[in-house]
C-alpha cells in the first residue's frame, strides 16, 4: 500500500465523516471452554496446524446506509497435523449470530477479536472440513484512520491493513480469517447491493442475478491470496476495459478501471501508461500470473491499498492526468512484490513496500530512461540520509523494523535505496535474473530477508551473503572515501595505490566487499574509472592508468547509496549555483576556460584531529557531517562557498553540535568553518570567513561564507563560551547570579569597559519575553514576571553582541 500526506486533510475530513455510530460489543458467549483469548494471533503459528482452503464470503449491503452488514463466510479447511478439534479464527467486533459445520450449531467463544470454535469431531491430515460463521454489525476502521472498513455516500470498502492496528492484516475487520502473512487461500464472494450499487472483488466475475433493485454478485479468484489482499468495493460503479497485450508472451491480460461513469474518462487518461508498467515489470520479474488487473475508484484519498487484482486507488486524483502514475505503477508492482511473494512478517516490510518503491524508480527508468531513475534515486537517497532516523525515531535494520514504524520511511524509502546498491553490486543481468528466480520459486509463499538472500545467492554467481549482512540485517549506511594515493610510473603508465578509509554512520560494523567506481583525472581532464572492491576500515587499492593522476574520487555515478550525496559539475563561465546533493552554494568568480568541481556532503562524522595543545582545540567539531571538494580549477581560478548551518530544531543537521552539553551558551558567532586540504591534516579554523544569522543569532539557523575555494575537506566547528563578534579569544570575565534562579538575576559585567547595555531575555524559540537597557556594570533583572522556565540571557553594548547564557527561571 502507500499513503500520502498531500491529501490528508481531505483525510481527515473523510474519516470525521463517517464515524461509527456504534460499537458491537456484545459478542455472544456459548461458553464452555476454560481457554480465554484476549488478542488476535499475531503470527503465523495457526497455519502450521491448518491450512485454510477457501473462503466462500456472502455479504449483504442492504443496509449500508447504516454502515451495517449482514452476512457468512463459510471457511473450507483441512488439518496439517492429527487431533484438531477446534479452530480460531480473527474476526474484529462483529456480532456473530451462529457457527455451523455440516448444518450443525458448534459451540464457539468470541472476544470481539478471536473465535475458538469446537469442531463437531477431531480432524486428522486426511479431512477437510467446512465450518460457516454467520455474522452482523458494523465493521471497524483503523484508530490510525488508515485501513479498516469505509462507508462513503454510496460507497463501501475496507482497506486491507490498519497502519496502527496489531498485527496489521485487516481482512478480520469484514469477514473471519487467519489474519496473517503466511495463510493464503482461494476466495468466492456473493455481494447483495441494491439502490442501483454493484459490487467488485477479487478475481472474475462468474454472475450477476438481478432480482427488482437487488443485485447479488458473485466473484471467484483461484489464486491462492492471504486475507488482507481480500477486497470487497460496493458503489455506484462501471468499469472500462483497456485490456493489455503482453509484450513479452502476447497473451491478453484483462484490465479492468473500476468506478463512476463519470470518472471513467479522467481514469483512463490518468492510467495511460499502466500498459508500460505492465510491460516493464513483466521483463524484469516475470509474467503476470493473476487473472485480471484491477483498479476501483474508492473515495479515500490518503493512499491506495494493493489488494490482488481490485487495487483501491484514490479516486480524488483521477483527475490529475499522470502527475500520480508513480502510484499507479507502485500498486501493479505490488502484484508481485507482497501478493505474488509475500513478506513473511511485518518486521522485514521492505519486501513489499521498499520493493514496491523501487518498482517506482524501474517504471521511470523504463518509461522516461536512465536519467530519470538515477535522479529519483538520488533524491530518495538524500531524503532517506536526512529524515528515515528521524521520521521513524532511529535507526533500523531493514529486516527487523518495529511494529510502530512498519510503514515509515525504513520500510519503503530505506528499502529502495538499499535495492538500487543491491543492484550495483550484483549488476543487472544477475539482479534481475535473481527476482525472477524468486518470482518462480517463491510463487504464492512468503519470505524472509535470510530467504531472499538465498534465493539470490542460488541464482546468480555474485555472493550477496556480506550485502545483506552489511546492509539489510544491520542499521545504517558506511561512507567510503579515498584518504590519499601515491603514484609511481609503471613504463609508460602510472601505479596509482589508493588508501581509502570506511566510516560508519549508524551502523554497528565495517562493510565488506562494496564495488566502487574509482574516476582519477589529471589535469588536462584526461579521465579514467575503475572498479573497486573495497572492504574494512582502511583499505589499499592499486591501478594502473596511462597518465599520473591529479584528482581521485569514488561513486561518480551513485551506483551505491552510501552515507555521501554529491555531484559532478562544470562552469564555463562565471556563475553561481546551488549544488543540492552537496548542500553548498558555489560561487565561480574567474576562471580559465573551464572547471571541473567534484562536490560531496558526507553524514558522518569528520574523523581526524586538532591539535589538544593549540588554539583551535577550544573547539569542538560537527559528528554529523563534513563536505569534500574535489577540483580541477585552472591558474585563474577564483571562487567561493556558502554552507548553511542547520541546528534549529532537534533532529537537524547541526542540531546536536550546538547542543553538546558544554556551558548552554550559544550565539551563532561562536561558529566556524573548519578546513583540512586532505584527510592527513589537522583541521584548521578557515579564515575569512563570514557568518551570517539569517535572522534570529540565536535560533540555529544561518550560513557562512568562505571568501576562498580549496580542494578539501570542511566541517563545522563550535566553541562552548562566551564569543565577541570580532575577537572570539578575547575571553572576559563575567558572573549572572543565582542561576537558576527564582525572581532576580544579578548580572555583573565589570570586566567589559561599556557601561551601557542592553539586556534581553529570550525563550528557547527565540521569542523575546524581557528586554531593558541598563547604564551599569552590575545590573539587577527584575524576573518575577517570567514564567518558569529555560531563557536565554543576551547582552548588547549597542548592537555590539557580549555574551549569551541558558537561565534557568522555577
Ligand atoms: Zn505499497
Amino acid at each position: 500500500m502507500k499513503k500520502f500526506f498531500l491529501l490528508l486533510f481531505v483525510a481527515f475530513a473523510s474519516v470525521a465523516n463517517c464515524q461509527h455510530s456504534h460499537l458491537c460489543k456484545h459478542g455472544q458467549l456459548q461458553n464452555n471452554l476454560v481457554w480465554s483469548p484476549k488478542s488476535s494471533e499475531n503470527d503465523n503459528k495457526r497455519s502450521d496446524t491448518i491450512n485454510i482452503i477457501n473462503y466462500s464470503v456472502y455479504l449483504d449491503f442492504s443496509n449500508a446506509s447504516a454502515q451495517e452488514i449482514q452476512g457468512n463466510c463459510a471457511i473450507t479447511f483441512h488439518p496439517k497435523q492429527n487431533n484438531i478439534s477446534h479452530i480460531n479464527l480473527d474476526l474484529l467486533e462483529l456480532s456473530i449470530d451462529s457457527i455451523t459445520q455440516n448444518d450443525t450449531l458448534i459451540t464457539y467463544s468470541y472476544n470481539d477479536t478471536l473465535i475458538q470454535a469446537s469442531l463437531l469431531s477431531v480432524l486428522n491430515t486426511i479431512d477437510t472440513a467446512t465450518v460457516v460463521v454467520h455474522y452482523h454489525g458494523s465493521p471497524q476502521q483503523d484508530a490510525s484512520g488508515w485501513g479498516g472498513f469505509y462507508f462513503q455516500g454510496s460507497y463501501a470498502y475496507n482497506l486491507g491493513v490498519g497502519f496502527s492496528a496489531d498485527p496489521h492484516n485487516y481482512g478480520r475487520v469484514w469477514h473471519p480469517c487467519f489474519d496473517n502473512f503466511k495463510e493464503r487461500a482461494t476466495y468466492n464472494f456473493e455481494i447483495l447491493t441494491t439502490n442501483g450499487n454493484t459490487s467488485y472483488c477479487n478475481g472474475q466475475l462468474i454472475s450477476d442475478l438481478v432480482s427488482g433493485d437487488t443485485l447479488i454478485r458473485s466473484w471467484e479468484i483461484t489464486s491462492p491470496i492471504p486475507s488482507y489482499l481480500a477486497n470487497v468495493a460496493v458503489g455506484p460503479y462501471t468499469h472500462a476495459r483497456m485490456d493489455h497485450i503482453s509484450a513479452l508472451s502476447g497473451l491478453t491480460i484483462p484490465v479492468w478501471l473500476i468506478s463512476s461513469p463519470s470518472d471513467t474518462s479522467s481514469f483512463t487518461n490518468a492510467f495511460q501508461n499502466l500498459d508500460d508498467a505492465i510491460d516493464i515489470y513483466e521483463s524484469e520479474f516475470g509474467l503476470y500470473k493473476w487473472s485480471k488487473v484491477g483498479f476501483v475508484a474508492v473515495p479515500f484519498s490518503s493512499g491506495a491499498m494493493e489488494h490482488s487484482t481490485n487495487i483501491c486507488y484514490p479516486k480524488a486524483v483521477l483527475g490529475s492526468g499522470i502527475a500520480y502514475e508513480t502510484l499507479m505503477a507502485h500498486e501493479l508492482s505490488h502484484q508481485w512484490w507482497g501478493n505474488y511473494v509475500t513478506t513473511e512478517s511485518e518486521n522485514e516490510m521492505w519486501i513489499n513496500e521498499g520493493m514496491a518503491v523501487y518498482c517506482e524508480h524501474l517504471f521511470l527508468e523504463g518509461k522516461y530512461g536512465y536519467t530519470t531513475y538515477i535522479n529519483n534515486v538520488k533524491s530518495n537517497h538524500k531524503n532517506v540520509l536526512l529524515n528515515a532516523h528521524i521520521n521513524d525515531d532511529g535507526h533500523y535494520a531493514l529486516a527487523n523494523v518495529p511494529h510502530l514504524h512498519t510503514y515509515g520511511d525504513h520500510s519503503y524509502k530505506k528499502g529502495a535505496d538499499v535495492m538500487h546498491t543491491l543492484r550495483s553490486v550484483m549488476g543487472d543481468s544477475n539482479f534481475f535474473a535473481g527476482l525472477k528466480s524468486i518470482q518462480l520459486n517463491r510463487a504464492h509463499r512468503t519470505i524472509n530477508s535470510l530467504e531472499f538472500r538465498d534465493e539470490l545467492n542460488a541464482s546468480s554467481t555474485v555472493d550477496v551473503t556480506d550485502f545483506f549482512n552489511d546492509w539489510i540485517m544491520n542499521p545504517g549506511f558506511p561512507q567510503f572515501s579515498i584518504d590519499s594515493f601515491s603514484v609511481s610510473p609503471n613504463g609508460s603508465d602510472f601505479d596509482v595505490t589508493v588508501y581509502t578509509k570506511q566510516r560508519l554512520r549508524a551502523a554497528p560494523s565495517y562493510y565488506n566487499s562494496v564495488p566502487f567506481q574509482i574516476t582519477l583525472l589529471d589535469d588536462s581532464w584526461a579521465k579514467a574509472s575503475k572498479s573497486i572492491l573495497l572492504s574494512g576500515i582502511v583499505d589499499t587499492v592499486t591501478i594502473t592508468i596511462p597518465f599520473h593522476p591529479t584528482v581521485a574520487f569514488l561513486n561518480e555515478n551513485d551506483k551505491i547509496n552510501q552515507a555521501t550525496t554529491g555531484e559532478n559539475s562544470v562552469f564555463y563561465s562565471v556563475s553561481n549555483l546551488d549544488l543540492n546533493y552537496s548542500e553548498i552554494r558555489l560561487f565561480v568568480d574567474q576562471l580559465d576556460d573551464s572547471v571541473f568541481l567534484r562536490s560531496e556532503h558526507n553524514y558522518v562524522a569528520p574523523d581526524g584531529f586538532i591539535d589538544p595543545s593549540g588554539w583551535n582545540a577550544q573547539y569542538k567539531l560537527s559528528e554529523e557531517r563534513y563536505w569534500t571538494i574535489h577540483g580541477i580549477f585552472g591558474n585563474n581560478f577564483r571562487g567561493k562557498m556558502r554552507v548553511f548551518y542547520k541546528g534549529q530544531s532537534p533532529g537537524a543537521l547541526d542540531y546536536e553540535l550546538f547542543n553538546d552539553g558544554g556551558t548552554g551558551i550559544f550565539h551563532e558567532d561562536s561558529i566556524r568553518l573548519f578546513y583540512r586540504s586532505g584527510a592527513g591534516e589537522e583541521w584548521t579554523v578557515l579564515p575569512n570567513c563570514t557568518v551570517q544569522p539569517a535572522g534570529n543569532p540565536l535560533d540555529g539557523y544561518g550560513y557562512i561564507n568562505t571568501d576562498t575555494l580549496l580542494p578539501g575537506d570542511y566541517t563545522f566547528g563550535w566553541i562552548s563560551g562566551p564569543v565577541g563578534l570580532n575577537d572570539q579569544i578575547d575571553k572576559k570575565e563575567y558572573r549572572i547570579y543565582p542561576n537558576p534562579t527564582k525572581n532576580v538575576l544579578w548580572i555583573d559585567l565589570r570586566d567589559f569597559e561599556s557601561s551601557n547595555y542592553t539586556l534581553t531575555i529570550n525563550d528557547l524559540n527565540g521569542k523575546m519575553v524581557q528586554s531593558e537597557s541598563s547604564c551599569s556594570s552590575i545590573s539587577l533583572l527584575d524576573l518575577s514576571r517570567i514564567k518558569p522556565g529555560v531563557y536565554i540571557l543576551s547582552v548588547m553594548d549597542q548592537s555590539k553582541f557580549i555574551l549569551s547564557e541558558k537561565i534557568i527561571v522555577h
